[in-house]
């Protein structure tokens, strides 16, 4: 068997190879019905803002409940859903999940929404999100969509046309994952961003006597300036909480706050939050 071609060699003495195309051919054909099956659902993870300790926002993240496989990560389906187009679909039924759960909320707290790159590029993509955020009633002020530098690469008339036309709609921007790719400045410039979000990586060298605090606080001084917020991911400790809060991102979010979490727990989360707040002015009074 080891004279047959390299392709086969693969398919014969590589098990761990076959086994993840098997499953990800699964998932392919699978996601077309898991919409239908009701599988998918989004979850919430709150913002938290680092000088009132207060919610101001919920991150949308996907997931799906396999019947057999178990939870899936995004990380594992988005890209097949993209690979296949079955993104598009898929990420219109998430923007409008996510507006209704907004709608539901009170007005200071925003929602914001990770958007793939052939989302953006699809006809009409920018009318989907608006007509998704009509339809929740949703001020478009409250949506906030998330990128990564991936997006802005090409340079594409329609990513541009894409962000211009829903930033003057009121939706605004923000960079994932800043950090891990090439961190362009000339980006920073040209689209109308409201928030930098520094990646996960950074925060965990951070207090490692690495030179994430000093990258932090750099980021942190420039979103000032250009009056964008800062916000720090994956924020796991409060030492971490601590330490991004004095190197000046003004938003945090991590496990240490909350996990991703369903819907109506999010409410919960938003009315204990405001019996807090409404406890500590009658003791006040
Ligand atoms: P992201 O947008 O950077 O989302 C943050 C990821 O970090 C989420 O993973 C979140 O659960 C995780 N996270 C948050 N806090 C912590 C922490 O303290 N520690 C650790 N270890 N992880 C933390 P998740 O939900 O698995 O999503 C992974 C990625 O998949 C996202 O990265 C995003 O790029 C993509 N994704 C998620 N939901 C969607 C979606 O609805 N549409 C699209 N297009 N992409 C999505
Ligand atoms: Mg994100
Ligand atoms: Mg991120
Ligand atoms: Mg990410």
């Amino acid at each position: 068997r080891s004279k047959v071609n390299g392709r086969q060699q693969i398919t014969f003495f590589d098990p761990s190879m076959t086994r993840n195309l098997v499953r990800r051919r699964e998932i392919e054909s699978e996601l077309r019905l898991a919409l239908q099956r009701d599988e998918l659902s989004i979850f919430f993870q709150p913002l938290i803002d680092l000088e009132t300790g207060r919610i101001r926002s919920f991150e949308a993240l996907v997931r799906w409940f396999h019947p057999e496989k178990g939870e899936l990560r995004p990380d594992e389906f988005i890209p097949v859903a993209e690979e296949t187009g079955a993104i598009i679909t898929l990420g219109n039924w998430i923007t409008a999940q996510a507006a209704k759960a907004a709608a539901q909320w009170p007005e200071d707290v925003t929602i914001a929404v990770n958007l793939s790159p052939l989302q953006i590029k699809a006809p009409g993509a920018a009318m989907a999100i608006l007509s998704a955020l009509r339809e929740a009633r949703l001020d478009p002020s409250r949506l906030e969509l998330e990128i990564t530098e991936t997006v802005l690469l090409d340079h594409s008339q329609n990513t541009e046309t894409f962000i211009n036309e829903l930033a003057e709609a009121g939706v605004r921007f923000a960079l994932d994952d800043f950090g891990t790719g090439y961190s362009s400045l000339g980006y920073l410039n040209k689209y109308p961003f409201s928030k930098i979000k520094v990646d996960r990586s950074f925060i965990s060298g951070i207090n490692q006597g690495k030179k994430s605090d000093a990258i932090i606080r750099a980021v942190s001084g420039m979103g000032q300036t250009l009056g964008m917020e800062i916000v720090a991911e994956g924020l796991e400790t409060i030492e971490q909480v601590r330490a991004v809060s004095e190197a000046g991102c003004t938003l945090g979010q991590g496990y240490y706050f909350s996990r991703p979490v369903p819907d109506y727990l999010a409410a919960m989360l938003l009315a204990k939050e405001r019996e807090k707040h409404t406890g500590k002015v009658r003791k006040r009074a």
